[in-house]
């Protein structure tokens, strides 16, 4: 029997019908600009973000760093949050590939960089002391705070910001559907006034590899280069971008479900002696659930307690754990998962 897998939304298989069309997908060697069904997804995903050119790359951390290397030259700076994922879970590669130096600032439990403190950051040109800033990054949705959605009206004013001092938008946007659906407001939207944006295709969209960036069709030529440095010129990548298109057009359609699931999930184990969850946070897919003074056990320890019960979560600390509902987790799921907490937290 599968577990029911809360770790993350990345342990996603592909769908059936992903296998399917990976199998029947027409292909050609991409990194000659030749892979039809590669060709066909870059164009939709751009179509759909609202920029002029899209380009498939390995993996979400692929697209950032491709994205921050297109922007920027040794000596530059981008500035991004202390808990964005660029700058805690992708190895400081700005620094070691790019000779990029990176200038956080503190992410409020929102998910933003106050506009005040983003603003003091940038460094003022003419000054022979300071790298120059080139890029400001921004999450959507933000994940080490819960999934949280970055208020249009904040991202651009985030935008407004970086142009006016002739700096560069990049939005990591891993999640960027999830922020959709859960916002109503059409992913175009939500990166209107971004120069360069990321998405995986590998996340709560089931594909089982690879993530997408878009921008200007200047920026893209030059990231191809980029990405082909990287070691990202793929041959016949069409094997994965026929899983993408499905990714794009179809699961980007159903992610309402899995937020749906992560609330009732949520507020049936935030009843739980125990448990608490700020219902707030659980604005799409993941649940932080806070262990309090009357939980016997740490999230190690419930984690493991879980596994006879064929659940695996993930991201565990002393007094909280992460849950991320996903495709492959069914709404009859919900209530079995909710038992499983009630008998491991009572045992
Ligand atoms: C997962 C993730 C990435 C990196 O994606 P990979 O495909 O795992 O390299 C980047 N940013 C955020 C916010 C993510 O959640």
């Amino acid at each position: 029997m599968n577990a029911i897998d809360l770790r993350s939304d990345t342990v996603t298989w592909p769908t059936p019908e992903m296998r399917r069309a990976m199998a029947e997908a027409p292909v050609g060697d991409d990194v000659y600009g030749e892979d039809p069904t590669v060709n066909a997804l870059e164009e939709e995903a751009a179509a759909m973000l609202g920029k002029e050119a899209g380009l498939f790359v390995s993996s979400g951390t692929q697209g950032n760093i491709c994205s921050i290397l297109t922007h920027c030259g040794r000596g530059d700076e981008i500035i991004a949050a202390d808990k964005c994922h660029i700058t805690t879970y992708e190895v400081g590669n700005p620094a070691t590939l790019g000779g990029v130096h990176t200038r956080m600032v503190g992410m409020q439990p929102d998910g933003t960089m106050p506009l005040d403190q983003l603003e003091a950051a940038i460094r003022p040109a003419g000054n022979d002391h300071y790298p120059t800033t080139r890029l400001i990054c921004l999450e959507n949705t933000q994940g080490s705070m819960g999934g949280l959605v970055l208020p249009p009206d904040y991202v651009q004013a985030v935008a407004d910001l970086a142009h006016n001092n002739g700096a560069m938008l990049h939005i990591d946007g891993a999640r960027l559907f999830n922020a959709a659906a859960a916002s109503g407001c059409p992913a175009r939207d939500l990166v209107r006034g971004a120069d360069s944006v990321t998405f995986c295709l590998s996340k709560g969209l089931c594909a089982p590899i690879g993530s997408i960036m878009v921008g200007s069709k200047d920026f893209i030529r030059k990231a191809r280069r980029m990405r082909k440095a990287l070691g990202g010129g793929l041959r016949q990548a069409g094997i994965l971008a026929a899983a993408g298109i499905i990714a794009l057009n179809e699961m980007t359609q159903r992610l309402h479900e899995d937020h749906e699931n992560a609330r009732d999930l949520a507020l049936g184990l935030g009843k739980l002696p125990g448990i608490e969850i700020d219902m707030a946070q659980v604005q799409t897919n993941m649940i932080f659930i806070k262990l309090t003074a009357e939980s016997r056990y740490t999230g190690a320890q419930i984690a493991e307690k879980l596994k006879p019960h064929n659940i695996l979560i993930g991201m565990t600390y002393p007094d909280t754990f992460r849950a991320v509902t996903h495709y492959w987790i069914k709404r009859e799921h919900v209530p079995q998962i909710i038992e499983a907490f009630r008998t491991v937290m009572a045992s």
